[in-house]
């Protein structure tokens, strides 16, 4: 498969903070990749480095032979919050865009109007961009991101303000672009990423902590898990501090995974059998992509 972009250490550092720290990955063609982590992260500092926001503060970024000195026309970008101005249509708005980013003056209307159809925005698109809604200007932020038909799309969680119906729409909008497009996108929801992802990134307090696709950090991290329900958070607690396994916990349950098949219930509950704490029930289940996200943003 083809490499479209390649960044090889990429440093930025504020002060003595390391925002990002040393990351390596490379971006196949037409292919989307999530850049999955909690807040602070640095998906952001990330994404703006890639979309030459950001100088970075050492590392390298090429992107399909080239430096990226002069790489505005070839890369769409959706900012985390995007702003618009008020007072123009969205048409006005994509097609000023479409211009800026190198679509030809005669055909930028005709591109935007086609855009707005895509994302959804085609019978709001004489209306004026001041009384759009949060799911609507979403919808635009895309729309001005990829008007000019950008090889790579980068969008800083493009889904995060939208309802589950509008993020449905919209990472099905994804799918589609995918076709002609590189994707890479931010989200702090491993959920989101599940159907159209073909590489995770996770990233924790600016390093890359693990990468692969779904299927393999599934097979990695979705080992069943035992679901320990005690009587309190502060139980559930002390049952944390005491196990020698992998144990987490959330308010009053405890999760501890099996890895290799260990540990054993009987050895759970003989170590239980040893405390004052009290177990009301015990489950067993597989990580979900929520559980999952925890184990690699909390390991190390
Ligand atoms: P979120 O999900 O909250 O958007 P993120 O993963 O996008 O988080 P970044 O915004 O990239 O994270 O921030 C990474 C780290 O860099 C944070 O600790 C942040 O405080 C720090 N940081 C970001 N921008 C600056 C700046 N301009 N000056 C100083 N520190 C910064």
């Amino acid at each position: 498969m083809k490499t479209l972009l390649y960044m090889q250490g990429l440093t930025k550092e504020y002060g003595k903070e390391k925002a990002v720290d040393n990351i390596t990955f490379s971006l196949n063609k037409n292919t989307s990749t999530a850049l999955i982590g909690p807040n602070g992260a640095g998906k952001t500092t990330t994404l703006s480095m890639l979309a030459g926001l950001l100088k970075q503060t050492t590392g390298s970024i090429v992107m399909d032979g080239e430096d990226t000195k002069d790489i505005r026309k070839m890369i769409g970008f959706l900012p985390q919050y995007p702003q618009f101005y008020t007072w123009l249509t969205a048409l006005e708005f994509t097609e000023m865009v479409a211009k800026l980013s190198g679509v030809e003056p005669k055909m930028a209307k005709l591109e935007a109007e086609k855009t707005l159809e895509f994302v959804g925005l085609g019978s709001a698109k004489n209306k004026k961009t001041g009384t759009f809604s949060g799911g609507m200007k979403q919808r635009l932020g895309l729309a001005q991101a990829i008007v000019h038909k950008p090889a790579l799309l980068l969008l800083d969680e493009p889904v995060s303000a939208l309802d589950p119906i509008g993020r449905r729409e919209i990472m099905n909008l994804l799918k589609e672009l995918q076709a002609n497009t590189t994707i890479l996108y931010s989200t702090h929801i491993l959920n989101d990423a599940e159907e159209m992802t073909d590489q995770l990134l996770f990233l924790r307090k600016g390093k890359l902590v693990e990468q692969g696709s779904m299927r393999e950090v599934r097979e990695k991290y979705a080992n069943p898990l035992y679901k320990m329900y005690f009587s309190s958070s502060e139980e559930a607690a002390l049952f944390v501090e005491m196990s020698p396994w992998p144990t987490r916990q959330e308010g009053p349950v405890a999760f501890i995974s099996i890895e290799d098949g260990k540990p054993k219930m009987q050895e759970v509950l003989l170590k239980l059998a040893n405390s004052n704490l009290s177990l009301s029930k015990v489950e067993r289940a597989t990580a979900s992509l929520e559980e999952i996200f925890l184990q690699v943003v909390n390991k190390g």
